[in-house]
């Protein structure tokens, strides 16, 4: 008789796409274990990111800004959730597998530093051999979390995980085989986030008062759409058609939105990520993370932990902790290790 997993596995041979990425087919864990009778591999996968520690301390990290304190600004949190549902729409459409797209996006950002993309170029000087954050998801995913067993998932989440990132200057879609997830499902994580970023990074900067819906370029708003919403639905079915068009081989998008959403992205880098009020952020964050630094590496006794530092060495034990703080976490450590306690004595009336 077939297990439960058995009858769901021969229901996506049956469902899905022939392009579309098979459970029963995966090229299997990091480490061989016997799978779950219930749920096929990729679904097992994406439960196992949901209940990891990294993936709850995504709701403490900023997006963009530091430590936002607005309840409605984006969280790291969020944004995965929005690249989730963007990411499985186009899925669903094109039946390709939607647990697995869905796997590899609540995992893309797992190695997200605190205070945002200020905090990854922050380490990035910091530690001897730089730092990105989807080598880091990596890392936590394969070694860190489980107490330092891992989450031992399957090599096409892996990848897709490892391969999400664009920078500012790479294309979500037709680059090179090389560079690129193996699975469709992992090349729609690519283009999702930054459908997601770009639309929800606009809406937050416009919150934040820092812009205004008529500074967008005009070119790229008539191609686009004028609000969010209007956006992603554009982006969205023009990935799916032109996917479709072209047989299922790659996930694409036709020059035109292409064009404009790089062009989007590339307003948002001038006016928001790298202006003035984000270079002041900047370097209240790089004051708190180096100090971090070199105290966790001069005192590691209680802060680091042992097993990394006697198998990979001081830098990476630290590199893992700083990395793996929430902002909140690393502003109450600086301040518990840099700030002295104000020190009251005995209060009475003639000390006023
Ligand atoms: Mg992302």
């Amino acid at each position: 008789m077939s297990s439960i997993r058995e009858v769901l596995e021969q229901r996506e041979r049956e469902m899905l796409a022939p392009q579309a990425a098979k459970s029963a087919d995966s090229r299997g864990r990091l480490r061989p274990e016997p799978e779950d009778d219930v749920r096929p591999a990729f679904q097992h996968d994406r439960d196992r990111i949901i209940h990891s520690k990294a993936f709850r301390r995504l709701k403490h990290k900023t997006q963009v800004f530091f430590a936002p304190a607005g309840d409605h600004y984006r969280t790291r949190l969020t944004h995965t959730l929005e690249v989730s549902q963007i990411a499985r729409t186009i899925a669903k459409v094109l039946r390709l597998h939607e647990e697995l797209t869905e796997a590899i996006a609540l995992g893309h950002d797992l190695g997200h530093t605190p205070f945002g993309h200020t905090g990854e170029r922050v380490l990035d000087s910091l530690i001897p051999g730089g730092f990105n954050h989807y080598e880091q998801s990596l890392r936590i995913v394969d070694v860190l979390e489980n107490d330092g067993r891992g989450l031992n998932l399957t090599w096409e989440v892996r990848d897709g995980i490892a391969r999400h990132s664009k920078g500012k200057e790479g294309s979500p879609v037709g680059v090179d085989a090389s560079k690129r997830a193996a699975t469709l499902e992992g090349q729609i994580i690519r283009v999702a986030d930054l459908i997601a970023y770009v639309n929800h990074d606009i809406d937050d900067a416009v919150r934040a008062g820092m812009l205004k819906a008529a500074d967008l370029p005009k070119a790229a708003v008539e191609v686009l759409g004028a609000t969010s919403s209007a956006r992603i639905a554009r982006m969205v079915k023009d990935v799916v058609t032109e996917t479709q068009r072209g047989g299922l081989q790659g996930i694409r998008m036709s020059d035109d939105v292409l064009r404009a959403t790089l062009a989007m992205r590339s307003f948002l880098f001038e006016a928001v990520y790298e202006n003035d009020v984000a270079t002041g952020e900047f370097k209240k964050a790089s004051g708190i993370l180096t100090g971090l630094w070199e105290k966790v590496r001069e005192r590691p006794d209680g802060l680091l932990d042992r097993r990394i530092i006697d198998t990979d060495g001081l830098d990476t034990a630290a590199k893992d902790f700083l990395a793996g703080m929430t902002d909140r976490f690393a502003v109450t450590l600086y301040e518990r290790l840099f700030i002295p306690k104000p020190w009251i004595g005995p209060i009475s009336w003639n000390q006023l």
